[in-house]
């Protein structure tokens, strides 16, 4: 059985060539993959709109409200950081669903990978740095509202969060849910200028390299697994933490960058932990290069799952 990737072709509308978020990128990392012979119809998933009793679960109704029916101030779009579209509804109302999906896939089969989701940025009521709704939280507290009732004997969940932006929207929103731990680790001098507290926040000095970065993920990954005891781990495996990213501030090679997924997924591998893995933030006008990076965790998960 193969792993199980989940993309929509939503997720790339028609959007701005030349604006900084790359929106192409979804729809490239599924082709690249389908290249590559890691997507095929069998194993490839296509989730459908999140119901907003979903949604609701981690964002209150009048955002919502305002993001769907384009009612939100300048302001609010300013600091969205993307055009409203009726495009970027549709995309956005999919995205949460996907990563929810990736959970209950991961519950079931050890691993999935969602080749979107990681919108980290997005609060309970406001839009900020080019994320909308908080698929990773809408995730977890999905999975929590459902256990309730099915599955998951004394949830706990884990989102370790490698982004090189700290996940401060997910720590907010999370704040005050035992069951689930946010663990970012993030370049300290980096978007965004306030930072949240998430249940542990390991911050890496501007100019890192592979070394002392893949030492202090392993560390971090390590003490947030023994704090929080997962049954389940969310992976935001954004690659903005690459060298060359104009977002970035941190020095990672692509060797680097290849180690750390391997890393994470070889250590949820071992302790048994069901992993579902979201791309996070990466930058790039070359979206051929950008699209490679962004297929390291998919890569890593075959080669560690399947290998
Ligand atoms: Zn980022």
């Amino acid at each position: 059985m193969s792993i199980k990737l989940i993309t929509h072709p939503d997720y790339s509308f028609d959007f701005p060539s030349r604006h900084r978020f790359p929106m192409e990128k979804f729809k490239l990392l599924h082709q690249y993959l389908q290249q590559n012979g890691l997507a095929t119809d069998e194993n490839t998933l296509r989730p459908g709109r999140a119901k907003l009793e979903l949604l609701q679960l981690a964002h209150c109704p009048e955002y919502l409200d305002r993001f769907i029916h384009n009612k939100q101030t300048p302001q609010e779009i300013r600091r969205m950081g993307l055009p409203w579209s009726p495009g970027l509804v549709k995309r956005t109302l999919i995205s949460p669903n996907g990563t929810f999906l990736a959970g209950h896939l991961a519950l079931q089969e050890g691993i999935a990978c969602h080749l979107a989701g990681g919108t980290h940025h997005a609060h309970r009521d406001a839009a900020s740095g080019f994320c909308v709704l908080n698929d990773l939280a809408v995730a977890a507290l999905g999975l929590l509202h459902e256990s309730r009732r099915t599955t998951l004997p004394n949830p706990s969940i884990l989102i370790f969060d490698c982004d090189v932006h700290q996940g401060d929207g997910t720590a907010r929103i999370l704040e005050h849910e035992p069951r689930v731990f946010t663990c970012s680790v993030h370049c300290d001098k980096n978007f965004p200028a306030r930072k949240a507290r998430s249940d542990m926040d390991v911050e890496v000095p501007r100019g890192t390299q592979d070394d002392e970065y893949l030492h202090t993920v392993k560390n971090a990954f390590l003490k947030a697994i023994d704090r929080s005891k997962p049954t389940l781990v969310f992976y935001d495996a954004g690659v903005d933490v690459y060298a060359e990213d104009p977002l970035g501030l941190i020095n990672i090679s692509l060797d680097g960058l290849r180690a750390r997924e391997n890393l994470v997924l070889n250590l949820c591998r071992e302790k048994g932990l069901p992993v579902a893995t979201v791309i996070g933030g990466g930058y790039d006008d070359d979206r051929a290069a950008l699209v490679r990076r962004h297929a390291m965790v998919i890569e890593e998960a075959f080669r560690v799952f399947e290998g």
